[in-house]
Parts: C-alpha cells; structure tokens; sequence
C-alpha cells in the first residue's frame, strides 16, 4: 500500500475509535473528517510556483519574523478557485445543516465576485455581493475563511518543507505563520514540540515557559488534567490566562494526526472555558464562548 493509502486508513482508524470511545465526538469528528481528508488529499500536489524556491534567513527567524511575512504564498487564481471549491464540497459534507450558505458561496465563486486577496486576509469583505453577504452570515462567512487559510497554509507550508529544514526559532509563536500554537506534544525526553493549528508546523519550546507572554512558571505546577487521562493536560498560564492543551505520545503509537489529537481534547477546552480562561489560539473547533454563555 502506498504511503498515502496507509495514512489516508490510519485516519480514517483513528476517527472511528475516537468515536467509539468518546461518544461527544462524533458530532465534531463529522464535521471535520471531510475537511481533514482533503488536507491530506492535496498534500500530494504541487499547488505554490515558488514554495520550494523559497530561501530561508536564519537572521530573519532570529529576530523573530516568522517565514510567512517575508514570503507571502504565491497561488494562481485558477489554483486557488479550485482549492475553494474543493473545501465547499467537504464543508458541505461535513456541515449539511449550512448547505444552502454554501451553495450561495459556490454561486459567487463561479460567478467570481469572490476576492482571493480578501478571502486570504481573513476580510468579512470577501463577499461583495450585499444580498448573498446577508443570506450567507457571517459565522459560515469566518468558518469559510477560516478554513480556506488553513487549506492553503497547511499545503504551502509541505511544499516549502518538502525536505526536512531545521530551523532557528526561539519563540512561542509559529516560526512559519506567526500564530500561537493550539497543542503542546511530548515526545520522549526533551522540549515539547508546539503545534500551529493554522499551518501545520511544530517547533520545540521551554516547559513552563507560556508561548503567549513568555512568562516563567515556577514551583507549583499548573496543570489540569482528568483523573485516568494523565497524558492529556491543559497548562495554564496565570500571568496572561490562557492555556495550551498537552499531549504525551509515545513511540509505538505511529504519527498521528494532530488536528484529531486536539480535537479529542475538547472536554479540556470547555473545562478551561468555564473557568474564564482563553486558548492560546482559538482554531476551527475549539472556541465554546458563545455556547457557554448561553448554557
Ligand atoms: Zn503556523
Ligand atoms: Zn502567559
């Protein structure tokens, strides 16, 4: 079986025994399978013209600009329509309940009244069109954008990445994109490695060491975790209060994928939540806000 064959089964495995051991999953594990699966999918393709010229500064990353800003992606038009379209086609799978918004969005796609320089930045203006902009919301309109960003990042960043690049990078916030991480992995002995749930990346940080204000935890430890669950904790930063979700993993437990990882830790995000803590990064899944709010 090709490599990714293997790794499309894998997980394809993982979600369903996450499903069949936390029941709460399965709404999540639905909506973002076919988001997922399509991440992978693409991960073959060559869709950037200069992502695997790209130099990359070791003063740059030393004085802290993340690769990103010097080298913004370059996508053609064409590539990019059919990246949007292939993400509505997986959000339509995975969140038919907004199926007629994403079908508004598609008409505006074909149409090309959809700005890709807007949609990139995250703009609500992305949408010019008034009348689709009010049918649409603008909860799906972020979902959208949201998604669509990390599609492309996740994609540029393989391809800039192609061979394995040790980089110089001392900080919290991603050496590739600049966003605070959304999980912390532990693997053997040594720092733990940050990930950045919008492009990808992993980079190795202090313990104890918070990646937003970079404060120094001493003496009693501040971690939450679940009695029987000790491999998953939430850390917590009292100085800017915020925490970051972390994992151990182990050797014979394979590379998993780790946008699943961190989804199967929101019982820990809503915890958090509770207590009036933020993230360090809100991501596509993990921002109970509003639901607890309401509660
Ligand atoms: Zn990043
Ligand atoms: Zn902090």
């Amino acid at each position: 079986m090709e490599i990714s064959q293997q790794y499309m089964t894998q997980l394809n495995d993982t979600i369903t025994q996450l499903m069949q051991k936390w029941p709460h999953l399965q709404p999540i594990l639905h909506a973002f399978a076919p988001f997922l699966y399509l991440k992978h999918r693409l991960l073959k393709e060559k869709l950037f013209q200069t992502a695997s010229q790209i130099k990359i500064h070791t003063a740059s990353l030393n004085q802290g600009t993340p690769l990103i800003q010097e080298n913004p992606p370059q996508i053609s038009e064409e590539v990019f329509n059919e990246l949007a379209r292939l993400l509505l086609t997986a959000m339509k799978e995975g969140f038919p309940s907004i199926s007629n918004e994403l079908d508004s969005l598609a008409n505006e796609l074909t149409a090309g009244r959809m700005k890709m320089g807007d949609l990139l930045s995250l703009q609500s203006n992305a949408v010019s069109n008034p009348a689709v902009k009010n049918a649409i919301g603008i909860q799906v309109l972020q979902l959208f954008t949201a998604m669509l960003q990390n599609l492309i990042l996740t994609q540029w960043r393989a391809e800039v990445f192609a061979t394995p690049t040790a980089l110089n990078w001392s900080r919290g916030t991603c050496p590739v994109c600049g966003n605070l991480p959304v999980l912390s992995v532990s693997r053997g002995k040594g720092r733990p490695w940050l990930y950045c749930g919008t492009c990808g990346q992993e980079w190795q940080f202090p313990w104890a060491k918070c990646p937003a204000c970079g404060q120094e935890q001493h003496s009693e430890a501040p971690y939450f975790f679940i009695e029987g669950e000790k491999d998953e904790k939430a850390f917590v930063c009292r100085n800017c209060n915020r925490y970051l979700l972390s994992v151990r993993r182990y050797e014979d437990e394979g590379n998993l994928n780790l946008d699943l990882l961190a989804m199967s830790l929101i019982h820990l995000d809503i915890l958090m939540q509770q207590q009036g803590l933020l993230p360090m990064n809100f991501c596509l899944w993990n921002d109970f806000r509003g639901a607890l709010k309401s509660a």
